[in-house]
């Protein structure tokens, strides 16, 4: 045949390339969550509040000095450095990436993979059954109970009988705000070998953090920047653990991940620790008046240690769907939980700033009051 008519042949072949694609993908209906254009986006759990505006001064002032024809430090040694003191740890006991989600990627990628299992409490975190399942492990999950605290029976039956290689803990937990009890951590390490993954995404916001024990060479904890230091939009996120443990982790990222621009936005955020603990205590207390308010309109609300709020809306016939269209037809976009495993009917709100939280509020007085 004549290498045109070869090549026309493929080209219509190439339609059909989806068929190359890993089976356990093609199952999977990937990350979902719309973005929709209204004035109040309380969907994404980010900071209301954008960075003081001297750290985007010092920031753009050090643009300048990037040596923008080299490769950024491979190992970010000063952001790890500043990490490390504001955790009293050591620097080598610090992995740095891409948003916290590229840090569980990497764990995910060394520590499960195929022919592996992963074990988590749902409803958690989306991102880790889906990260999981992308990098080929296979997931087993345990049911909370109806009040959303882990079964901790169930979870230890798991443990013993799945054998996972890695498992999850979530505090506090995404999308029910609770923060997990801490000796599930040690729960986890004594009923398997697993290595042990404490996502502290909105630790901040929470009651204890697994950095407050003794670092633990199956422990890892991971921490972001995109909440409580306002910079979702840079993506960066760390892990905490063992020497030994970050070491894997360095081994198994791809070199010179993390860009130089990055490098110096997370070693300058560090010095406004003051305004961002501001910023908690005003989230907090936004929150609170968030759950009382919903609380008086008839909602279900779950107590909550985060910057996020879920609440079901049980006065009336309406359902999560029509509340959640009901909201975006005023202008205001929250995350539909109502499909994801355990969640029918349920809505999850980010803490916005007090103003986006009046029109969220007075959305939802309006359509509750039937
Ligand atoms: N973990 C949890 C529990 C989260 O809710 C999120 C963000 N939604 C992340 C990790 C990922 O955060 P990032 O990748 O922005 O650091």
């Amino acid at each position: 045949m004549r290498l045109s008519r070869r090549l026309s042949t493929l080209r219509v072949g190439s339609l059909n390339n989806v068929t190359r694609l890993r089976e356990n993908i093609a199952a999977m209906p990937g990350y979902h969550s719309p973005q929709v254009d209204v004035p109040v986006r309380l969907n994404t759990n980010e900071s209301p509040f954008a960075p003081p505006a001297s750290f985007v001064n010092a920031l753009v002032a050090q643009l300048s000095d990037v040596s923008w024809n080299r490769y950024p430090d491979r190992k970010a040694t000063r952001l790890c450095s500043a990490i490390a003191d504001r955790h009293g740890v050591s620097p080598s006991e610090v992995f740095v990436a891409n948003g916290s989600n590229e840090v569980l990627q990497t764990i995910l990628i060394a520590y499960g993979g195929a022919g592996r299992s992963v074990l988590v409490n749902e409803p958690g975190y989306q991102m880790h059954v889906q990260i999981a399942k992308v990098t080929g492990a296979q997931v087993h999950t345990v049911a909370r109970r109806g009040d959303f605290t882990v079964d901790e029976d169930a979870f230890v039956d798991a443990l013993r009988q799945r054998t996972p290689h890695v498992v999850f803990l979530t505090s506090p937990n995404n999308p029910t705000g609770l923060c997990d009890p801490e000796h599930l951590i040690d729960l986890a390490l004594v009923e398997s070998d697993a290595v042990v993954v404490v996502d502290e995404a909105y630790a901040e916001f929470g009651r204890w953090s697994a950095l407050d024990r003794p670092l633990h060479d199956r422990v890892v904890i991971t921490r972001t920047f995109s909440k409580t230091w306002s910079m979702a939009a840079a993506r960066l996120g760390y892990a905490i653990s063992t020497t030994a443990m970050v070491d894997s982790l360095w081994t198994t990222a791809l070199p010179y991940h993390l860009d130089s621009v990055k490098q110096l936005a997370g070693v300058l955020a560090l010095r406004f620790t003051d305004e961002m603990d501001e910023r908690v205590a005003a989230i907090k207390g936004e929150r609170d008046r968030l759950i009382s308010q919903l609380r008086s309109f008839g909602c279900v609300v779950v107590d909550s240690d985060a910057n996020f709020v879920l609440f079901e809306a049980r006065r009336g016939t309406k359902d999560a769907d029509s509340i959640w269209q009901e909201l975006v037809d005023r202008g205001v976009l929250v995350r539909n939980c109502s499909s994801w495993p355990g969640l029918e009917g349920w809505l999850r709100v980010t803490i916005g700033t007090p103003q986006e939280n009046d029109a969220f509020l007075g959305a939802m007085k309006e359509i509750t009051h039937v």
